[in-house]
């Protein structure tokens, strides 16, 4: 799936979660809301700064 919001720190987030209507609508959600609720489930998009972002991909 294209990024929808390919400036967003959340697309390179391995925290992150693409949730996709039936539409077509793109969501993206946060999985560290889960457990801080200093984090919002749907956070707004785009992001660019985020004191929770971990890298994806192999550290
Ligand atoms: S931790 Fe931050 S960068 Fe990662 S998915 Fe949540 S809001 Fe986006």
């Amino acid at each position: 799936m294209a990024d929808a919001f390919p400036t967003s720190l959340c697309t390179r987030c391995a925290l992150v979660r693409r949730i996709q209507t039936d539409r077509g609508s793109v969501f993206l959600q946060c999985g560290l809301a889960r457990t801080d609720p200093r984090f919002r489930k749907y956070p707004p998009q785009p992001v660019h700064r985020c004191e929770g972002f971990r890298q994806e991909g192999p550290a």
